[in-house]
């Protein structure tokens, strides 16, 4: 039988594992929307971040429209630019050059993917390092690899929020992320490292990718492929954070995670269902990047 994590958190974890817990990423959103709703009252403006969407991808679409109706919801000044399809990398890296410049714009988010044409690297890198609010500019990789404050990549920041708010002991475990995107996998990899735990990194060329998972202690999941991760991946009484939000065939359920979560219920002390696991947490450390530049820049002022 699962169970849902009541909050603040269980005292029996983590050595009741043979029920796996439900790690509620709506309740963990839920909680840091809290935290910025008192945040966001102590500051003398509302932030304001423009949101750039760069064509009519569908999957795009609906993520922009997400993370403006959450900054509608905490009070936060958003301002979506849509550029068409055709638009050159120059013209581009104008626009974001112009948002650079807005004392009233806190942060930028150039939502991917982005066409062909677009050279993604010199875009990234147009964003001013203090209103990188995704943390994907060099800088603010570098920042990370450094763990010197600066935004962080929202998806692992969620994660790691997660850990922290469900108290889920990171230092010295063996944590195995699966992916080296510079988008999920990558900084997974190296915050979880910042927390202390010994880290593996596995791909696509990783040899013995069964064993190696099964070492976790915290496993992450973020390949793109659905239901991968089966039971003997699973060490009894790991972490699963399963990343994966891949579409499939409406019949076969719409949308599914990396791992095969009957697996993971049988197995793990705590995972994160799909939907509603990590999912809700990237939009939430979006409006937390966001809030914290906006302190930042008014503490400047
Ligand atoms: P990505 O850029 O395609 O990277 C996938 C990674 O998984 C690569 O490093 C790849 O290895 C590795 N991989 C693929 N197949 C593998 C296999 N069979 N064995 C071992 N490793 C394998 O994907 P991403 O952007 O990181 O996203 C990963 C998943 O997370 C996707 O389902 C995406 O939709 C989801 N996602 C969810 C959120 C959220 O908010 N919940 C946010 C971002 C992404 P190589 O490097 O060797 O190719």
């Amino acid at each position: 039988m699962r169970t849902l994590l009541p909050p603040p958190h269980l005292s029996c974890y983590p050595h009741h594992w043979m029920s796996a817990a439900i790690l509620d990423g709506k309740w963990v959103r839920d909680q840091i929307f809290l935290d910025l709703r008192s945040r966001l009252s102590r500051l003398r403006r509302p932030p304001g971040l423009a949101v750039i969407l760069v064509g009519n991808d569908p999957g795009s679409e609906i993520y922009v429209r997400n993370k403006v109706k959450a900054c509608a919801d905490l009070g936060i000044y958003s301002e979506k630019m849509t550029p068409p399809a055709t638009i050159a990398t120059t013209d581009l890296l104008a626009i974001i050059q112009a948002l650079n410049e807005r004392p009233e714009i806190d942060g930028i988010l150039v939502q991917t993917p982005l066409p062909p044409q677009i050279d993604r690297r010199r875009v990234l890198a147009g964003i001013s390092p203090d209103k990188d609010v995704d943390g994907f500019h060099p800088m603010n990789v570098g920042n990370l690899v450094a763990n010197i404050p600066a935004p962080r990549a929202c998806t692992p920041a969620g994660i790691m929020e997660m850990l922290r708010r469900y108290q889920i002991p990171v230092a010295g475990k063996h944590a195995v992320v699966i992916g080296r995107s510079d988008i999920v996998g990558k900084p997974m990899a190296l915050l979880l490292l910042h927390a202390n735990a010994t880290v593996t990194v596995c791909h696509s060329k990783t040899t013995d990718l069964v064993a190696e998972a099964r070492r976790a202690d915290i496993l992450v999941a973020a390949m793109g492929r659905p239901k991968f991760v089966t039971s003997e991946f699973i060490k009894p009484g790991a972490t699963v954070i399963d990343v994966g939000m891949n579409r499939i065939a409406p019949g076969k359920g719409g949308l599914s995670g990396d791992v095969d979560p009957a697996a993971a219920a049988q197995l793990a002390s705590a995972y994160t269902p799909v939907p509603g696991g990590v999912g809700p947490l990237t939009i939430a450390m979006l409006m937390s990047n966001t809030v914290d530049a906006a302190e930042r820049h008014q503490c400047s002022a």
